[in-house]
């Protein structure tokens, strides 16, 4: 989606990914087949870019920053440093000043044991690299759930790992949020988001909440942007609390999932404004031009959802060409723009294609 925003705007992409004819590389001018820790890929990609940007934090940093000095890397390697690895982005976020879950590093049994007396229970216990959609994460409730847990021992396995408090949400939510060099910082509307099996499943914007917590949130994003000297695009990923609280839970260094409905709801998407971010190109005032619904299209619901195209003229199906279909695997998103958010997640409900059920 990135590489398609490119390409309107006249700009010629390389992209590298170790499955050759991925779903970047189907658009792209050009793909390196090649793992994201090589770095004689990387020097090649560098070589041949004016500019290089990266949108998966699981780059290897090392690599990153050996081509840093030979091509243009806007958003730089203390961006993607911080946001890689969960404790160093929590102690960013405490010192930019923004609440967070309680937390404490931990590296074996002994410290994690510490840990809960601290931070007691519910917890979870999750690797400091690596993880993502819920992966490489351990939901503990009572000291039995310590007892003989391979999953606990394989997390602790990885190296440095994170014990963060239970944070007890009303509401998850997240915002996009940009800058270029000049110091220009649009913020997007703010994403009410509900995960089933820790990924995403349905996003609605604008989010249900009062204006006060809306303002609060596109706040705590902006504030984010100048404290990290942002440049490109971020997700901010939110905990809304019942008193109005708001925690950040994670920061994505790149395009997100939660904000694909601004392809079709606003002015300018998430991609135009991180590729023009990148380029240095003056950044737009976001406007949401339609309230809208978008709904994550699994390898479980692929079937269902070809099936329905005939029957919703208004649905926008997006499918990413990924050339194998598993189980929760994400293949696709579906975006439908609204007047009555309700109705819409009734009609989505009425198809029966996914489990997870929003109201
Ligand atoms: P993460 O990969 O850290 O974003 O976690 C995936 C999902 O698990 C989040 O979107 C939340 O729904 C849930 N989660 C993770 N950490 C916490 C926490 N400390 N408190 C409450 N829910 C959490």
């Amino acid at each position: 989606m990135m590489a398609l925003s490119a390409k309107y705007g006249g700009m010629k992409v390389i992209t590298l990914d170790p499955t050759p004819n991925c779903p970047c590389g189907q658009v792209a001018d050009k793909q390196i087949v090649a793992e994201y820790s090589d770095v004689k890929a990387i020097e090649e990609l560098a070589k041949e870019s004016d500019v290089l940007t990266y949108e998966f934090e699981n780059v290897d940093l090392n690599a990153l920053k050996d081509v840093a000095d030979k091509v243009k890397v806007p958003q730089g390697t203390n961006l993607l440093y911080i946001t890689k690895h969960r404790l160093r982005e929590k102690n960013f976020l405490r010192s930019a000043g923004c609440m967070t879950a309680p937390y404490l590093p931990v590296k074996n049994m002994a410290d994690l044991k510490a840990a809960i007396k601290k931070i007691g229970y519910n917890c979870v216990l999750k690797t400091c690299e690596g993880g993502y959609d819920g992966h490489g994460q351990e939901v503990l409730k009572s000291d039995a759930d310590l007892e003989n847990n391979e999953h606990i021992k394989e997390i602790l396995a990885t190296g440095d790992c994170i014990l963060e408090g239970w944070v007890p949400f009303k509401v998850e939510a997240s915002v996009m949020v940009a800058r270029n060099a000049k110091g220009e910082v649009p913020v997007f509307p703010v994403s009410e988001n509900y995960n089933a099996e820790e990924i995403l499943h349905i996003s609605i914007v604008p989010a249900r909440v009062s204006k006060k917590i809306y303002d609060k949130a596109q706040a705590i994003a902006r504030r984010i942007a100048e404290a990290i000297h942002l440049r490109g695009i971020l997700g901010v990923e939110l905990f809304i609390l019942d008193n109005g609280d708001i925690y950040v839970n994670e920061l994505a260094p790149r395009p997100h999932n939660s904000g694909h409905y601004s392809i079709e709801a606003c002015n300018f998407d998430q991609f135009d404004v991180h590729d023009r971010a990148i380029c240095n190109w003056p950044l737009p005032k976001i406007k949401l031009l339609s309230k809208v619904v978008m709904i994550n299209v699994l390898g479980q619901h692929v079937a269902g959802v070809r099936k329905i195209i005939p029957q919703k003229s208004n649905w926008h199906f997006h499918d990413y060409g990924k050339a194998e279909v598993r189980h929760n695997r994400k293949m696709g998103h579906v975006t439908i723009l609204t007047d009555d958010i309700e109705k819409t997640l009734q009609e989505i409900n009425d198809t029966h294609i996914w489990e997870t059920k929003v109201n």
